[in-house]
Formats: C-alpha cells, sequence, structure tokens
C-alpha cells in the first residue's frame, strides 16, 4: 500500500498513521518527526530546518524532498504511509516523478477534513512523548501514567501564534494539493472530525472501497 495521509496540522494524521502502521504492518514516514530528530540531533539538515519550524513556516522543499526519498528508498519505496508530506506542489510533483522512476505511484491520497476551531482546540490540548513521538490529548487521550511526566511535552509550535501561522501556510501552499491529486482521481476526503477509533473506521472503509485492504471479517 502507498498512501498519503493529508490535511491541515492537527488533522490526526499522525495519530491516525501510528494506527494504521500497526494494523498493516506499514512503513510510517512523517517529515515532522524526521525533522524534529534532526533539530534533536542537530544534524546540517536540524540546523538549516530549526528557524522555519519555529516560526511555523514550511521547510524549503530541497531540503524536505531530500530527506524523503532517502527514506523511501530505504524501505524499498513500498508499504508507506507518508505524513506531512507533500505540502507544496512541488514536493508533490518531485515525489510523483520520484515513484514513477520505480513504477510504484502513490494509490490513494487520504485527506483528514476538521474544521479550523476543532485543530486549535486539539492542538493547544495535545502533548507529545519527547522520546517516541507519541501523540496525546489532554481531554480525549491522556498520556498512560506509566508514561513518566517529564517526558510529555507541548510541542513548541503548538502555541496559539505558531498554529495560526501554521493554519495560513497550510491554507496558502499545502491544500492547492486537493485539486492536483483530485485530477489524478485519487483524492479521498473523510470527516476527520470525532473520535480517533470513528476515523480510524472511515479510513479502513476507503482503503476497502480502494481495494487496499480485506477487512477481516470478509476473509
Ligand atoms: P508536522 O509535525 O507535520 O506538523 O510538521 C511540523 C513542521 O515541520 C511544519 O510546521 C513545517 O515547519 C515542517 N514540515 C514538516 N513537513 C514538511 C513538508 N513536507 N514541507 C515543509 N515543511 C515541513
Amino acid at each position: 500500500m502507498r498512501l498519503v495521509f493529508f490535511g491541515p496540522p492537527g488533522a490526526g494524521k499522525g495519530t491516525q498513521a501510528r494506527l494504521l502502521k500497526e494494523r498493516f504492518h506499514l512503513h510510517h514516514i512523517s517529515t515532522g518527526d524526521l525533522l524534529r530528530t534532526a533539530i534533536r540531533e542537530n544534524t546540517p539538515v536540524g540546523q538549516q530546518a530549526r528557524a522555519y519550524i519555529e516560526a511555523g513556516e514550511l521547510v524549503p522543499d530541497d531540503i524536505v524532498n531530500r530527506i524523503v526519498m532517502e527514506a523511501l528508498e530505504a524501505i524499498g519505496c513500498d508499504n508507506f504511509i507518508l505524513d506531512g508530506y507533500p505540502r507544496t506542489i512541488f514536493q508533490a510533483k518531485t515525489l510523483d516523478t520520484f515513484l514513477e522512476g520505480f513504477s510504484k505511484p502513490l494509490q490513494v491520497v487520504i485527506s483528514l477534513e476538521v474544521r479550523d476551531e476543532v485543530i486549535v482546540a486539539r492542538l493547544s490540548r495535545r502533548r507529545v512523548n519527547k522520546l517516541t513521538g507519541e501523540n496525546y490529548h489532554l481531554d480525549f487521550n491522556p498520556p498512560p501514567p506509566d508514561v513518566p511526566p517529564e517526558l510529555i511535552i507541548q510541542r513548541e509550535d503548538d502555541r496559539p501564534e505558531v498554529i495560526r501561522q501554521r493554519l495560513e501556510a497550510y491554507k496558502k501552499r499545502t491544500e492547492p494539493l486537493k485539486v492536483y491529486y483530485r485530477k489524478k482521481g485519487i483524492l479521498r476526503e473523510i470527516n476527520g472530525e470525532g473520535t480517533i477509533e470513528e476515523v480510524f473506521e472511515r479510513i479502513l472503509r476507503v482503503l476497502k472501497e480502494e481495494g487496499l485492504i480485506v477487512l477481516p471479517s470478509e476473509k
């Protein structure tokens, strides 16, 4: 399966990608996670990306394209979920050309549709495990009691002023990609509001309709 989870920050892409990865043994490639790791390890990519991320702006295409192509090549360009990539038309075109080179084009782009007010509410209550990158929501999906509290942090870019900037970047540069993928006939829009389980069920339904999975009861 070769798929993209698409949507604004806080749409649930990372949460849903982790669930799907567990269930179907897929590779989860999150550019946000890769960039945050690079920053933590203070690599050249991390040094270049830091200021953009802290400001809620997109990291330049050439940096992001490079880390994604490397990650895809390392896993043989199949059985992956891309999360947070592509975010610009140039990234989308680069990805298409790259995957076509391996005769492994994208099969589906799942867009998680969530209203702005829900996004802001979600992101301001989001916390992450700084070691594993796992996401929590203080009200709906609180960190389990066995995780040491000092590991649970709020992302710097989940502060209200940065959230606004990220949403703006999404609307201006990323949302137009929906037209691109709709024209290609691989865009599937689903309601990203509701519980994690409800959204996951909707995703499974779409993947089944696309013939990408068989649900256990039908085997
Ligand atoms: P995320 O964890 O997906 O919300 O990404 C966090 C931040 O990393 C974004 O606000 C951007 O600054 C940067 N970033 C992640 N993915 C990309 C991408 N595909 N293109 C440009 N910047 C990105």
